[in-house]
């Protein structure tokens, strides 16, 4: 199993760029991001980004700075909901001109769980099509966790020109970990993500839409070595905070939004929270209303994540990870799965 550490790319909505979590002049400078994900269905969707970008370069278009990776998504989630295709020239033009520092290929076609196994197949194939359509370059290959996971990797592999690429990005995990109905046992889940690390031992693999904490100790274990998510601003903006070691809690109360409240001991943990806007704007900044308290719990939500990252691989580096968690994962859902990933794995409990 890798032990690299685990790396979070933080989703961008081009609506609202803030907070400018990459930006050394902005009070929710977070300072070990080193990655942010723009989706192609919010470019498509905001034309006069879309050509400044291919004007100036997507860095300079949005004023991030060249240390921080801009990675692109093909935003086929978004497409297969409202029923429409990517149009893969323009997708093309638009990677050759504002350079992306990582990319998908154009799209992907995601089997869901419901579908039928024929359904699947057809994913599969039409997926594949785009994968070798798009062998060349820098076009990141997509595969699905699905009941076809087993004939992706053959057919990856079979590739030689995409068994070469240093990195495969691997979609179709959230809506099994969500319980969508017919959805994969979550043993399954697990043992395909095992199975998908073991046959690519020698790459990179990027997993998309992981946003909780704990969800990233299961990702973190596995091996895989970037993950994305949107939930730190989805939450935020819905009142909600992400804790260290646990699960969401609602701390502003903004109409219709419904959550769990933090426990006096969850309010003590926020209030000695060591995020740059926590420590500039208290506690009480968290539970503000409009753009400002959305900027607070946001660039607080993916601190925590960046944080509870670094403390997961340090735990993992020394060998007291077994230890740490089982008081460290409290109030989490998924902590029967990191208890199974642990079992699994002798190396953490030796
Ligand atoms: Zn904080």
């Amino acid at each position: 199993m890798a032990r690299q550490r685990l790396e979070i790319v933080a989703g961008l909505s081009l609506r609202n760029l803030k907070p400018r979590v990459w930006d050394g002049t902005s009070p929710f400078h977070l300072p070990a991001l080193k990655e942010v994900m723009v989706s192609w269905a919010d470019l498509n969707r905001m034309p006069s980004i879309r050509r400044k970008a291919m004007r100036e370069g997507l860095h300079k278009a949005l004023d991030i700075p060249p240390s921080v990776s801009i990675y692109l998504d093909n935003g086929a989630f978004n497409f297969a909901m409202s029923g429409g295709e990517v149009s893969r020239k323009d997708y093309e033009e638009f990677v050759l001109r504002a350079k992306p520092d990582w990319y998908v290929i154009p799209q992907d076609y995601i089997p869901a769980p419901r579908m039928t196994d024929k359904e699947q197949l057809d994913c599969l194939e039409r997926t594949m099509e785009v994968n070798l359509a798009y062998s060349h370059d820098g076009y990141v290959p997509i595969i699905h966790i699905s009941r076809r996971l087993d004939s992706y990797i053959e057919r990856l592999k079979a590739s030689e020109i995409l068994n070469r690429k240093s990195v495969v990005a691997l979609g179709g995990i959230v809506p099994n970990l969500l319980r969508m109905p017919k959805a994969m046992a979550y043993d399954e889940v697990l043992d395909m993500i095992r199975r998908t690390r073991a046959e690519f031992s020698d790459k990179r693999i990027h997993v998309f839409g992981i946003g909780g904490t704990a969800t990233l100790h299961i990702a973190a274990l596995m091996g895989i070595d970037s993950v994305d998510s949107s939930g730190w601003r989805n939450r935020a903006a819905r009142g909600i905070v992400q804790l260290q070691g646990c699960g969401d809690r609602l701390v502003a109360q903004l109409g219709k939004w419904r959550g769990r409240k933090p426990s006096d001991e969850e309010h003590k943990q926020l209030s000695e929270c060591q995020c740059p806007s926590c420590l500039e704007f208290g506690i009480e900044g968290l539970a503000e209303s409009g753009i400002e308290g959305f900027s607070k719990r946001a660039s607080h939500n993916l601190w925590t994540l960046l944080e509870e990252s670094r403390l997961i691989d340090s735990h993992i580096s020394n060998g007291t990870y077994a230890c740490w968690y089982r008081d460290h994962l409290n109030n989490s859902i998924y902590r029967p799965l990191v208890d199974s990933v642990v079992k699994f794995d002798d190396a953490l409990l030796s």
